[in-house]
């Protein structure tokens, strides 16, 4: 009799509270005067991709750009300057606070965060800050930010003045000089970063800057040059030159004298900036450089001013530039064939001879920076990381580059689902819970097939490069097809006409053109130019080709190439191996309309993103389960739920994995919960009081 009262009144409990929260689902879809309030996604309920989007565009609204997902950041880009968000006194708030998690939102909390992290007492740890997005979605900015804060925070424990200043000059100094030189002109942004970067601020009480690696880089140093500058570089005002943006934006006239100052700061002497702005100026000349059809064999004679001007700057002779943009060599049994190029292959050839000589300058640039400004080695010290990640993309035809760039992404979202799962996991095991409960999607399938061995997309391009044969798109597509079918990432659209393959990246599924992705691949530098940089007479330039790197591998016929696809896995896989070794935070940046409008927000574009960035998925494994062991914080409610799942259980064996809406899970000695359904218990803790007395 007993027993069956108590069963009853169990019952009751259950369903009253299960009424209760289907009550706050159907609030939360109506109420949405209060979306803009949730600082969490992961207190949407349910996290569907229109509510996760509902909330942004309610919280952008209002003006507010940073919320939580969980164990990530989402920051919108607000496209204007927006009053104190960044100011030293907000700063010193976040700093100084002893929860700085409990105040609003903001990129200072995850930079705070990391910064108690790295000195921890006990277990100090190195830190990364992963911050990726879309081009022109925030990233330099957050990037800017975060350095900021951290030469506030770590000059404001430093009690003299000058040191302070020294700590800001160093940490901000090298920022105008990488920019400058890492920044290209996309089409999508007139001002981005097109390559991922990695910048190490080691503490050793005080902050300094490290090491960076890039990817990608091309010039865009030479605004805001003298008169007196501009004659010597051959820079004439009225003079377009192809390799700098059209600019429509004001020309900030204070950058290179910025640049410059920083160059000083970092003991970069005066004759060597001369060298390296002569070497740039001569590669703007260059961008000039065009070429006639090759109608008739008179290519060679016809010496344009820029190519003069190219010459001159770069100090090598001007009728071994003229031959070597324009006249191939081929090695035909024991002798040189020379053999006139076409017009666009002689595009190609001035686009690689500028490509390597600015490579190899920002590497040389990248060296003294970070040898000028690198902490004692002896010393032991810990690091921030900041990473700088182009996001996802998918264009209307996508090939290697985007190829490489996904490939990344796929790389750093297997690492990022890693980390956090893991940690989950380890606790639900040990408790005894069932693993599988958290659907989450294992990209692994398509890392296989994109790097895995012994086949895969990148393993047969290699070996298709290495074979130093013309490469035939459609002959590749059916290699494609015949080696990697069983793969359930990939596929083919049989209406295409255009030898492609598709993946299914986690984001979404990209379809990428086979035509000129080897060639892209190989992208082999004419043994030519490198031979005539290497007899520059410009000591900087003569050095940065002098070892044997460059040698002329072409003319020594087909040894080793080293393909773009190699380089590119190398430089992430060094990346990633220091990503493990620290404890990393994730901001998503989000670029809330295409145009660059300041407060606009473009539902379809910011869904695009979000899907990129898997930011449903992300909330779902933050909101998965949190151990809740702490019941005093939530009192009988908590108990009564306990009382209605043990019981449950013990009659059903096992939970179904639907159970309560996934929003409870018992383990050994824990109940899990959802966030979500925390706060729900919370609200509801005095309603459920007041049901238990009336049972009783
Ligand atoms: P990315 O590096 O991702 O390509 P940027 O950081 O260069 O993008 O941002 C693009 C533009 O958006 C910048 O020029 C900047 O003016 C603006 N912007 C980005 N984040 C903010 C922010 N938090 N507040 C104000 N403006 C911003
Ligand atoms: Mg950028």
């Amino acid at each position: 009799m007993q027993v069956n009262g108590l069963k009853d009144r169990a019952q009751d409990l259950r369903k009253s509270f299960i009424d209760s929260l289907e009550e706050d689902i159907r609030d939360f879809l109506i109420n949405e005067a209060e979306l803009h309030t949730y600082d969490d996604l992961t207190k949407v309920n349910p996290v569907t991709p229109s509510t996760v989007l509902k909330c942004l565009q309610a919280r952008y609204s209002a003006k507010v750009f940073y919320t939580h997902a969980g164990c990530t950041l989402v920051a919108l880009n607000p496209f204007q300057p927006i009053p104190d968000l960044y100011s030293l006194d907000v700063m010193r708030e976040y700093h100084s606070a002893p929860q700085p998690q409990e105040f609003k939102p903001h990129i200072f909390i995850v930079a705070e965060e990391a910064y108690r992290n790295v000195q921890g007492q006990v277990e100090p740890m190195n830190q990364s800050l992963v911050y990726s997005g879309e081009s022109g979605a925030g990233k330099t900015w957050t990037s800017r930010c975060l350095m900021k804060y951290y030469a506030t925070v770590a000059a404001s424990s430093q009690k003299c003045q000058d040191t302070v200043e020294k700590i800001e000059r160093r940490v901000l100094g090298s920022n105008p000089i990488m920019e400058a030189f890492g920044n290209a002109c996309t089409l999508r942004n007139s001002n981005s970063s097109r390559f991922g970067k990695y910048i190490q601020l080691q503490l050793n009480g005080s902050v300094l800057l490290s090491l960076r690696f890039t990817h990608e880089h091309e010039p865009e140093m030479m605004k805001g040059a003298t008169g007196k500058q501009r004659l010597e570089w051959m820079l004439p005002l009225d003079q377009d030159f192809a390799w700098l943006p059209h600019a429509e934006k004001t020309l900030e006239e204070d950058c290179l004298q910025e640049t410059v100052e920083a160059m000083i700061n970092l003991g970069i002497d005066e004759s060597k900036r001369t060298q390296i702005f002569r070497i740039l100026a001569g590669l703007l000349q260059l961008g000039n450089v065009d070429f006639r059809p090759a109608l008739e064999e008179a290519q060679t004679c016809d010496l344009d001013e820029h190519s003069k001007g190219t010459a001159d700057l770069l100090q090598v002779p001007l009728d071994e530039l003229q031959s070597c943009l324009t006249v191939r060599t081929l090695r035909a049994g024991k002798q040189n064939v020379l053999k006139l190029c076409s017009q666009s292959e002689c595009s190609v050839r001035r686009d690689c001879l500028a490509k390597v000589i600015y490579a190899q300058l920002f590497d040389w640039l990248v060296t003294f920076i970070n040898n000028s400004m690198c902490a004692d080695r002896s010393m032991w010290c810990n690091f921030i990381g900041l990473l700088d990640v182009y996001g996802f993309e998918c264009f209307l035809l996508n090939n290697l580059e985007q190829l490489c760039i996904n490939y990344a992404n796929e790389k750093l979202q297997q690492h990022f689902v890693a980390h956090y799962l893991k940690a989950q996991q380890e606790e639900y095991v040990t408790e005894g819970l069932q693993w599988s409960f958290i659907r989450y999607q294992d990209n692994q399938g398509c890392l296989d097939l994109i790097e895995g061995s012994p086949s895969s997309i990148f393993s047969l391009l290699n070996e298709e490069c290495r074979l130093n044969r013309a490469s035939d798109a459609k002959q590749f597509c059916v290699r494609l097809q015949k080696e990697l079918s069983h793969n359930a990432s990939i596929s083919w659209d049989k209406f295409s006409k255009q030898p492609h393959f598709t993946v299914a990246h986690y984001a979404d599924k990209v379809s990428y053109q086979i035509e000129g992705m080897m060639e892209k691949n190989k992208d082999p530098v004419p043994p030519e130019l490198i031979s005539l940089l290497q007899n520059s007479q410009d000591s900087l330039l003569h050095s940065l080709f002098a070892d044997g790197d460059h040698e002329s591998e072409g003319l020594r016929g087909h040894s080793k190439v080293v393909t773009v696809i190699s380089k590119f896995r190398n430089s992430l896989e060094s990346l990633m191996k220091i990503l493990h070794s620290t404890t990393p935070h994730y901001t998503r940046c989000i670029k809330p309309n295409p145009d660059c409008r300041p407060l606009t927000f473009k539902r379809e574009e910011v869904i695009t993103q979000l899907e990129a960035c898997g930011i449903v998925e992300t909330i779902n494994i933050s909101a998965a389960g949190f151990p809740i062991s702490n019941q005093a914080v939530l009192g009988s409610a908590v108990e009564d739920v306990l009382n209605v799942v043990l019981k449950r259980r013990a009659s059903n064996s096992t939970l179904s994995p639907d159970d309560n809406n996934n929003m409870v899970h018992c383990g050994r000695t824990k109940v899990f919960l959802t966030h979500s359904l925390l706060e729900m218990l919370e609200v509801h803790r005095n309603r459920v009081r007041s049901q238990k007395a009336f049972c009783i």
